[in-house]
């Protein structure tokens, strides 16, 4: 397998192409008509002219979505081969047949009804909720004339802060464009990435990020001074001309992402800067912004006087660099390389519109430790410890709170059924560090709120009373909140594991199996009891289409479905986890199951 990055030659031919903008707009495209679809519960022929008013409901239920994401895949495995050997021309192309596929539509548009915000209209106030609608939708999706409607704008208030925040959200047709363009962008942004970036990145997480930091501070003689970066309004602020000369996609289209405007008390405001928000294709370009700065770090402190890469060079400065969106770390021996880093990157921000924060970024010590993606990495007699950081453990202790506060009379049963999965989102995301000790104190918190909550409900009756109504004994713990059918999580009895480490040369549209195994195997690691056995009996796979499951995603995604319907029948047997869109299809069309599972 070829391996992807970094090579000097590789950069040095992307930067052609990215210091020389013409040369993407000069480069020729070959033309294509729609691929017409060749699947069997699809049209034949062209779409356009087959499908009546009747057809679409039938077809978009009847998809063969492996066969769109085989189609879709191999296009963008051949798209990033064109990348590293520098075939501009054939990325060119290759994006231009992809972004006119049919399959690749139908796939933007499953995106987008599967997103978050799929119950939040733009500004023309439409949503996609029919089989019909959707079918339509990825029939209509063309560059085509094609003209952004400009964001609508709402103001939604962030728990901690108390300032609002402004929020942009663009129509559905404009956000499964971005989706669509997405496809091929993608590829082009993973063969050309920093290799220690890992927000939005596919097959990358937090805790990726998390281990790689690891990796570079956990030694004696590891460097033992962080720049803490924070770039001012990273996203609201980068150059719209250095995007529009720089990022390898059609420009037009990139223009209309960028010029939108947003509408605001029936106001219509221009955008003069930063990328579309919102859309699913802001993060890759704020990535693609921002990849290069490994480089100058590393031409500035790994290079030796014959310009190559060396241990000893690096060990002279011990300069690592790891960012996870707009948010990043430098290590350094010492202060100064930190300052001076600091100096070098915000050279390259510049240049992009951005620049630093003078009160946020900071310098500091390894044993005074810094937060970062939630966690305080900090070094104790020279032992490099990372746990749930103290921000992190308010957040959620003020959130359960305020669900208790609200359920003064919900039954018990509700009460608990709304805490447990915050309770075990927020484990899931700390049991690969140091929590144990947190987690206790996160079981001693919810105790205590529980406790006047249930004091609050009877002032009259006894604590024993009250204890014995609301509590009971499971095993050797006692004080189990419980209903005697259902019990509240204890975040102390989640298990501490070790996260699946990353190899970070692999390509995620390349090394297709490598991905496969791992998320597999951290299926394994992450899963319990019976939920375990039925990963392990599907192999990570989804049974309807035959492609990996993706089991970092949220459980909504990967929803596990009852073949009989009974809800009540736990055996493993009767219990299958299944993609969203794979369970989706199956229930509308597999009338016997309709009444299962909530689709
Ligand atoms: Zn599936
Ligand atoms: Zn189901």
């Amino acid at each position: 397998m070829t391996k992807v990055r970094p090579s000097i030659t590789l950069n040095d031919e992307t930067d052609k192409l990215i210091g020389n903008p013409s040369a993407w707009n000069e480069l020729k495209c070959i033309s294509v008509h729609n691929k017409a679809i060749t699947n069997n519960s699809l049209p034949a022929e062209s779409p356009r002219e087959k499908l009546t008013n009747t057809q679409p409901k039938a077809t978009w239920n009847n998809i063969d979505w492996h066969k769109v994401e085989e189609h879709v895949n191999r296009l963008q495995v051949r798209i990033t081969k064109a990348v590293i050997k520098g075939k501009w021309n054939l990325v060119k192309r290759l994006s231009y047949l992809l972004t006119h596929s049919f399959y690749a539509k139908l796939l933007a548009v499953r995106k987008v009804i599967q997103n978050k915000g799929k119950r939040t209209a733009g500004i023309d106030g439409k949503l996609w909720k029919t089989p019909e609608a959707k079918m339509k939708a990825a029939l209509k999706l063309s560059d085509k004339r094609y003209k952004a409607k400009p964001l609508k704008r709402v103001y939604i208030k962030k728990e901690w802060k108390s300032k609002k925040r402004p929020l942009g959200i663009p129509t559905m047709n404009d956000r499964a464009m971005q989706s669509l363009y997405s496809l091929a962008l993608n590829p082009i942004a993973e063969a050309t990435s920093d290799k220690h970036s890992f927000g939005f990145r596919k097959f990358r997480s937090t805790h990726d990020a998390c281990e790689q930091i690891f990796r570079c501070m956990c030694r004696k003689r590891s460097a033992h001074w962080i720049l803490e970066g924070d770039i001012k309004g990273c996203f609201d602020h980068i150059s719209h001309q250095w995007l529009l000369d720089n990022i390898p996609m059609d420009k037009p289209v990139l223009r209309q992402f960028l010029k939108a405007g947003f509408v605001f008390n029936r106001t219509l405001f221009p955008t003069e800067a930063g990328t579309p928000q919102g859309g699913l294709v802001s993060p890759i370009l704020a990535n693609m912004t921002l990849d290069g700065i490994e480089d100058i770090l590393a031409n500035k402190y790994h290079r030796g006087k014959n310009g190559r890469i060396t241990n000893s060079q690096r060990e002279k400065h011990k300069v690592n660099f790891v960012r996870y969106s707009d948010d990043f770390i430098v290590t350094a021996k010492t202060k100064e390389i930190a300052e001076e880093a600091k100096e070098l990157i915000k050279t390259f921000l510049k240049s992009k519109g951005l620049e630093l924060s003078e009160e946020k970024t900071l310098m500091t010590h390894i044993n005074d430790g810094f937060d970062f993606l939630g966690w305080n990495f900090r070094k104790y007699k020279g032992k490099l410890f990372i746990k749930p950081s103290k921000k992190s453990l308010l957040k959620v202790t003020e959130k359960i709170s305020k669900i208790i506060k609200k359920g003064t009379s919900w039954t018990q049963e509700a009460l608990i059924k709304t805490l447990n999965p915050i309770i075990t989102g927020w484990t899931n995301y700390h049991q690969s560090v140091v929590a144990k000790e947190t987690f206790s104190k996160l079981d001693y918190r919810i105790w205590n709120i529980l406790w006047n909550w249930a004091k609050r409900r009877h002032p009259m009756k006894s604590h024993n009373w009250i204890r014995h109504k609301y509590w009971g004994t499971k095993g050797t713990r006692h004080w189990v909140f419980s209903t005697g059918i259902i019990q509240l999580k204890l975040p102390s009895s989640k298990k501490i594991v070790r996260h699946t480490i990353l190899s970070l040369d692999k390509n995620p549209y390349l090394d297709k199996e490598y991905f496969t195994n791992r998320q597999y195997n951290q299926g394994l690691k992450k899963l319990s009891g019976k939920f375990k056995k039925v990963w392990d009996k599907q192999k990570g796979t989804c049974p309807i289409c035959n492609l990996p499951i993706d089991i970092n995603a949220d459980a909504e995604e990967r929803p596990l479905h009852y073949k009989n319907g009974n809800h009540e029948d736990n055996r493993i047997s009767n219990l299958i986890y299944l993609h969203v869109h794979c369970h989706r299809q199956n229930h509308a069309t597999n009338s016997k199951s309709n009444n299962c599972c909530p689709t």
